[in-house]
């Protein structure tokens, strides 16, 4: 089986775990500041490791006050995280649809969407793609709400030559196996404003204060530490962040390598009646997680079928997230969500990953080839 997404994982990684192993913290030690430090010089702004990019999202939730009854406006086709965990803290989910051609969140739906109850614009970058930035965040700025990015595809892609992490006010990674690079289970939380960065670090290690100049309470002795808000223990441990380090020097490559392999399915189906490429806004540089070819919806799942057969382990992003029983209780109403309904009866992602071998490529490109005669 082709899968459709791996890890691209060498012997310089494996000797960086080895050697955090071998070290004094497993957990809560030198390589986390590191790794973070690491991450700032490509996303261009402080960032906090977490456990994981859902872990990410939450921690970002946290730091902006998300409280119940606030809604944030999301776009339906990404995967669920992106609205679970502020669903968990009894915010009120409001999809906006998406742009056919980016699979990016559509700002005038956003700006319809808008409520005075709407606490965050929640865009992500689909595929990798940077989602309409500037244009959101003058919506953000008008009405005095928050513009969080769900960069899990996007980090190393860059938006009119800034780096995505540096532009919303918050941003958020995953580093799981499929993803641009990865530390087994990992996330980040960017921001551009300190005290927003700092309830993140905080709510991921368990809201602990250790700085005596902000105790409430101050006559305990030296041991003391103190809690003033809850939090979760969200830490990354040392041993991970020891592979995310090493990942992250090889990400130039990474992007290299799968702009390679963009190119190399472009170039092959513009030759081919029938399917429709991804779109690249000709001011943004991605760092491409996904490739996503759109066909006829009457065709998908029989194509998508024989790819399976063919031992290529396509896969399909996403369901917009509407579609899940676990929001049977809101209301959409039939035909509000053209756009995401398309994408999601068009779409199917092919094998894009660091690793892919030349004659497994060609085989992909052989057997779409033969599918459509
Ligand atoms: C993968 C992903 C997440 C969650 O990341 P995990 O590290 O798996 O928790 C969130 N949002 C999007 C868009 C993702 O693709």
């Amino acid at each position: 089986m082709i899968p459709y997404g791996r890890q691209s994982i060498n012997d310089d990684d494996i000797a960086a775990v080895v050697q955090a192993l071998k070290g004094n913290f497993l957990t809560t030690g030198p390589l986390v500041e590191q790794f973070e430090q690491e991450i700032e010089k490509v996303v261009g702004a402080p960032c906090v490791v977490v456990s994981s990019g859902t872990a990410a999202l939450h921690c970002a939730y946290a730091a902006i006050g998300l409280e119940p009854g606030d809604e944030i406006i999301t776009p339906p086709i990404t995967f669920i995280a992106t609205q679970a965990t502020a669903a968990l803290m009894g915010a009120k989910i409001v999809f906006a649809d998406i742009q056919l051609d980016t699979g990016n969140i559509d700002p005038k739906a956003v700006e319809a969407a808008i409520t005075p109850r709407t606490k965050a614009i929640v865009a992500v970058d689909y595929a990798g793609h940077p989602a309409d930035l500037d244009e959101l965040r003058a919506i953000a700025d008008k009405h005095g709400v928050y513009l969080i990015e769900d960069a899990a595809h996007a980090i190393g892609s860059s938006y009119k030559n800034r780096p995505v992490g540096s532009i919303a006010d918050i941003t958020t990674f995953s580093f799981y196996p499929t993803k641009n690079l990865t530390t087994a289970e990992g996330g980040a939380v960017s921001s551009i404003h300190p005290e927003l960065l700092q309830k993140a670090r905080r709510f991921s290690r368990q809201g602990l204060i250790r700085n005596k100049e902000e105790f409430v309470n101050r006559t305990e002795g030296a041991w003391h530490q103190e809690v003033q808000q809850f939090g979760l223990n969200y830490r990354l441990p040392d041993v991970l962040c020891a592979l995310g380090i090493s990942q992250l020097s090889r990400l130039s490559d990474f992007k290299v390598q799968r702009s390679k392999l963009f190119n190399g399915y472009n170039s092959h189906f513009n030759e081919l009646e029938g399917i429709v490429v991804p779109r690249v806004r000709d001011y943004v540089s991605p760092m491409w997680h996904l490739y996503h070819m759109h066909v006829a919806p009457e065709i998908r799942e029989s194509l998508f079928n024989f790819l399976r057969q063919s031992e290529i382990f396509v896969q399909v992003n996403y369901i917009p997230a509407y579609a899940h029983p676990v929001f049977s209780s809101i209301e959409t109403h039939q035909g509000e969500f053209i756009n995401s309904e398309y994408f999601y009866k068009s779409e199917i992602s092919l094998p894009m990953y660091v690793g892919l071998q030349d004659e497994e490529f060609a085989k992909i490109l052989i057997t779409i080839s033969k599918y459509f005669g």
